[in-house]
Order: C-alpha cells, then structure tokens, then sequence
C-alpha cells in the first residue's frame, strides 16, 4: 500500500465511521484495506482487499455503495470497485493495528460465533435487526423474539404458518441467530423437513441412526422448516416424535414452519399434532403493500442499492412476494451495470415490464382485456373509457388502465398511449407515475388494482 492508497483509504474509512454503528465499523471496515487502484479515462478502478473471505461477501453485498459514494466524494471522480481476499501489507505492523484492542477481541467472538452459525447451517443475513414488522407479522415477530430471549421457557414448541415467502424462515432462522449470538456454545440446529425426512432414511440405510440420534436429540434449539414435508413418512414422523420430546424435555426449544395451517396438514400424526397444540401456533399474512416496500427498501441496502422512493413503490405494487424482490433487485443491478444506467423509475419499469413478458406470471392478458375489466369493474363505458372526458369518475379509472398495461402488460408508452384514444406518451407517463404514487397511500386504488388483476 503506498502512502497515497493508505491516505485515501483511512480518509475514506474515516467517512465511512459517521455513518455505521461502531460495531459494523469495527467488525467489517477495519478489516479491509485499498490494495490497488488505477486511473483510466478520467475513471477510477478501485481493488478493495480483504482479510477473509466471509469479510469480502459481506462487505461486498451489503456496502459496495456506500464504500463507492464515499470513493467517488472523496477523489472526485466515477469509481469501479472490485473487492478481493487478501491480507493488508501492513498486517502485524503497529501502524495497521489503531483498531487492535477492541478489534482483537471483537474477532474471537465474531468467529466463535461465525463457527457456530455455520455449524447450526444458518445462513447469514437474516436476523431481527433486518426483519420490517408490519399488522400481517407482528404476533409471530414477538413471539420469536420472546423465544430468542428464552429459548424453550416462553412457548414450546414455536409453531409458524403462511403462505410461500411471508418471512417464516427468515423469522426462524432469526432465532437461531440471536440465540447464538448471546451464546455461541448453544447446541442449535436449522433444517427443513426434507433434510431431517433425508438424514433418517440415511441412518437407517447405513445403520447409523445413533449418530443421528446424538446429532438431533441433544440440541438446546431444534429449527425444523416444513415440517409439513414429513408428514404421512411413518418412520420420520416415529423418529421426529422421540426427537422432539427428547430437545423439549431436556428444557431445548423447537421452533417448527409450516406452509398451512395444522389442522390442514393431512397425514400428520395426532399426536405430533396434540404436542404443536400444546405450544404456540401464530400465521403470517401476505405483506401488505407498505411491508413490501418496507421489505424492498431493506434488500434494496443490503445490496447496496440507492432505491428511490418511487421506484420502490412501482416494484412494491408489481410483485406481490417478497421472495420475488431479491432475484428482482440483483436483475435490477445488473441491468443498470451493464446499460451503465442509473436507477430511474422508467428504468424499473422497462424492467418489470420485461419480467412480465419472460415469466408470464402476474398476468398474461390482451390490452383489449384490461380494457373490458376496467369498464366492467368502474362501470364506465368502453368509449366514455377511451374518450376524452376529464372527470375524475372516467379519468381515474382510465389512469389505472394506462398504469396496468404499461407496468403489468409491460407496453411501450407510445403503445399505450395508441391504445387509449391516440394519447400521448407523457399523457401515459404522467398516467403511471400518477397511480404509482397513489396506490401507496391509498388503499381504495390498490383494491381497484387488484379487483382488476383478479378479474383478468
Ligand atoms: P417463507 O419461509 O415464509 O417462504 P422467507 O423467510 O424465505 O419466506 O422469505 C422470503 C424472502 O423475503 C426472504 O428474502 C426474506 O428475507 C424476505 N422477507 C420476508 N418477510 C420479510 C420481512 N418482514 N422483513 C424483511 N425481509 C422479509
Ligand atoms: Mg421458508
């Protein structure tokens, strides 16, 4: 690192400090360093090193752009990061070690925990601290926050249900987290159904079923995902229920998922069913639209992406499931990489538009359609729909028209604009930035949405 690198990298770090909390700071940024940089064509290329590999992921995902804003404000000029594993030149030298105190002992812990997190398989990256609470989760969140804070004391087992990408893993696996966080030491365990279903017809196979026995029966916290996997499996059921009378009665917690209710969980052994009831069991609805935006803004910043507040409502009122918004926002990204674009609601929704056509999976529908459901559904004429009256009984339902072809049909503008009476395309652009910001504050126009959608 010459002194120019080291300059610009504790100038940035500096920067940097103001705006995490001291714990990120120490945890991650003091554990990097600016190994390379160049200049071409007026644009910095920037290789940030890393000490190790879990470092770089993280860091990479969850602050390239902050790291790279900071880069840009502090050498004034566009900035390319690249991040890779490599120990800092100045590593064991004194000068490198300004953080050493804290930072030493902050590293034992990170990686006692980091190595029980792996050894419990839970993934990274969801905990409490990103999970946005809103009316459809607020119960399960507190119950799994009670749980975290006494694990197999306050509701045993734990038992949540609700429909695909509601968050139900992401609040178990939460648990498991906190648990381990305050206590690294702590015998925790996640898996789906399907693992424990595969490690039992393993055990038997290979007549090892006492490995699988001390692997399961002696854990403090058991996270069991899809539980509705094992049902009407004789052997796992026989098997789950030694192993769950095993944890609790040794005073360990079982938290359990499920995509349904229990009472509709058919083939599932009474008396597996009689030990969930015995428990807590709470659902999870579908994120309304402020959760989903709320949910979008939080993976929007792990990824280091700067999200307007439009551009976050139009992804929002498109995609109805949270598991969608991931692979969404990393398409998203790529996207503009590629195009070299910045992030511009008309961007999102050329992009939106496009998942629409590839996936077919919100609607496939001819504009004629949309049309006829409108007309239909607001109970205005076909022509008053595509005539010329600006009263707001006809105009906003034909706003909501020009919305859904252009974002849910993914039309071009100038399309649209033909399809409704001859308009101009900043008539349609105007249409659609209108509803996009109505329906999130409105409710009555995401009911008319969506009575449209349904009836499609
Ligand atoms: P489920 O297990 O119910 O199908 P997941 O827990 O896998 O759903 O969640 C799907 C995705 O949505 C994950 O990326 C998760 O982090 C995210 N997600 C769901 N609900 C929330 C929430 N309330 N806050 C933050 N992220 C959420
Ligand atoms: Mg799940």
């Amino acid at each position: 690192m010459s002194l120019d690198n080291k300059t610009i990298w504790s100038d940035t770090l500096e920067s940097i400090k103001v705006s995490v909390s001291p714990a990120i700071f120490s945890t991650w940024f003091s554990q990097t360093h600016l190994s390379d940089l160049n200049e071409t064509n007026g644009r910095f290329t920037i290789e940030v090193g890393c000490n190790s590999s879990f470092v770089k992921n993280t860091v990479e995902t969850r602050y390239y752009g902050l790291i790279q804003d900071t880069l840009i404000k502090i050498l004034g000029k566009p900035c390319d990061l690249s991040f890779v594993v490599k120990e800092s030149p100045l590593q064991g030298k004194k000068e490198a070690l300004s953080f050493s105190p804290l930072f030493e002992s902050e590293k034992d812990n990170l990686e006692e925990t980091q190595n029980a997190l792996a050894k419990a398989k839970i993934r990274p990256g969801y905990t409490f601290s990103n999970f946005a609470v809103s009316s459809s989760n607020q119960m399960a969140h507190a119950a799994a926050e009670a749980v975290a804070t006494n694990p197999g004391t306050a509701y045993n087992p734990l038992f949540i249900w609700g429909g695909v990408g509601v968050g139900k893993t992401h609040l178990m696996v939460a648990v498991g987290h906190s648990v381990l966080t305050a206590n690294p030491s702590h015998k925790v365990l996640f898996c789906t159904g399907e693992d424990f279903t595969n490690d039992i017809v393993e055990g038997i196979r290979n007549k090892t079923t006492q490995t699988f026995r001390n692997k399961y029966r002696r854990l403090n916290v058991l996270l069991l995902d899809d539980i509705q996997f094992i049902a009407g499996k004789d052997a796992v059921q026989e098997e789950f229920f030694h192993t769950f009378n095993a944890v609790t009665s040794a005073g360990g917690q079982v938290i359990l998922t499920s995509d349904r209710p229990l009472s509709e969980i058919s083939k599932l052994e009474e008396r597996l069913k009689s030990r969930f009831e015995a428990g807590l069991i709470v659902d999870i609805a579908a994120p309304d639209f402020e959760l989903r935006c709320a949910i979008i803004q939080i993976k929007a910043k792990e990824k280091g992406l700067e999200l307007p507040m439009d551009a976050v409502q139009l992804i929002a009122s498109n995609l109805e499931s949270a598991r969608k918004v991931e692979g969404f926002l990393t398409k998203l990204i790529s996207a503009a990489k590629v195009r070299r674009m910045e992030i511009t609601t008309e961007f999102v929704e050329s992009l939106l538009g496009k998942g629409v056509e590839e996936n077919g999976k919100l609607i496939k529908a001819k504009p004629q359609d949309v049309i006829d459901a409108a007309s239909k559904y607001f109970s205005v004429g076909k022509r008053a729909l595509l005539g010329t009256s600006r009263a707001r009984p006809i105009a906003r339902p034909r706003q909501i028209v020009m919305y859904l072809l252009r974002t849910h049909l993914g039309f071009p503008l100038e399309e649209v604009g033909r399809l409704i009476g001859n308009r101009d395309h900043t008539t349609v652009m105007h249409a659609v930035k209108k509803i996009t910001h109505l329906a999130s504050a409105d409710a009555q126009i995401r009911e008319d949405i969506l009575g449209i959608k349904n009836s499609l």
